[in-house]
């Protein structure tokens, strides 16, 4: 990591941080050639959003957490910038979840895989963590979608009853949708069709969805609200909250 980025102190310090991450993932070959891409539009509208965690965005963690520990089939998608950006988190997530992850890439290719399971290997092992981590071997597929990127595994994503998957693109989205699953979304733009697809969608950076549920984990369970969850009124907050950005810059 150059000097800048090893600075905790240096204003940009998280953002260039999460870019060294990405940097390190893509020289593993852990990442598709659009992974940059996908993570600069997050970055724009984080910019947008205050690079904050805004009400309206904890309110829907809290939502996705009540879900997820309310399922009796709960699991993690994981693509390549989730494995590079908040790996560790996301299986520290599932060990409390006590569900598995599933590998799941739209660019699938034997040498990515390989790449992303024995990353998370690495750290399963190097951190003690108990999680089962699916993707290896599809032995099913997300009825509705064509080529590899349907291909998924009976006992994680085809079975699960409550999915989430940070960043994900907006057709598997619809899919995993139609096929009458709670989809929880993390997206930043919430205009993406993952973002209005979703049932849960969590306009938020990725690394601090997963820190703010790691929180509120060890925090005494409280009251989630109920099971219902206005999704458009998340997004219509968001939206606002951009927009409050351009009349008032320190909104
Ligand atoms: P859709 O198909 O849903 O309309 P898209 O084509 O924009 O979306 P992709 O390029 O597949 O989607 O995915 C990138 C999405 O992930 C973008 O919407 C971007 O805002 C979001 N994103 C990127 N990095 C992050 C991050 N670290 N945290 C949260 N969201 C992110």
């Amino acid at each position: 990591m150059d000097e800048i980025a090893a600075d905790p102190t240096h204003p940009r310090y998280q953002s260039l941080l999460l870019r060294h991450r990405l940097e390190e993932a893509e020289k593993k070959g852990m990442l598709a050639g659009s992974a940059m891409i996908a993570h600069g539009r997050g970055e724009a509208y984080d910019y947008l959003l205050g690079e904050q965690t805004i009400p309206s965005a904890l309110q829907a963690t809290k939502a996705a957490l009540a879900a997820l520990r309310g399922a009796s089939q709960p699991v993690l998608s994981l693509n390549g910038n989730v494995v590079a950006l908040a790996g560790k988190e996301m299986l520290q997530l599932a060990a409390v979840l006590e569900c598995p992850v599933e590998i799941n890439i739209f660019y699938r290719t034997p040498e990515r895989m390989e790449a992303l399971l024995s990353h998370l290997e690495v750290i399963k092992s190097s951190e003690g963590i108990d999680v089962q981590i699916l993707g290896a071997e599809p032995n099913a597929k997300i009825p509705g979608l064509e080529g590899p990127r349907a291909n998924c595994t009976k006992e994680g994503i085809l079975d699960s009853d409550v999915i989430m998957v940070p960043l994900e693109d907006g057709d598997r989205c619809e899919a995993l949708v139609s096929m009458g699953k709670t989809v929880i979304v993390i997206d930043l733009n919430p205009l993406s069709r993952s973002a209005k697809m979703g049932n849960i969608t969590i306009v938020d950076e990725l690394t601090r969805v997963v820190q703010n549920m790691l929180d509120l984990l060890s925090q005494p369970m409280q009251g989630n609200g109920g099971p219902f969850y206005d999704n458009e009124a998340g997004l219509t907050d968001a939206l606002r909250h951009i927009s409050k950005k351009f009349s008032a810059p320190d909104a």
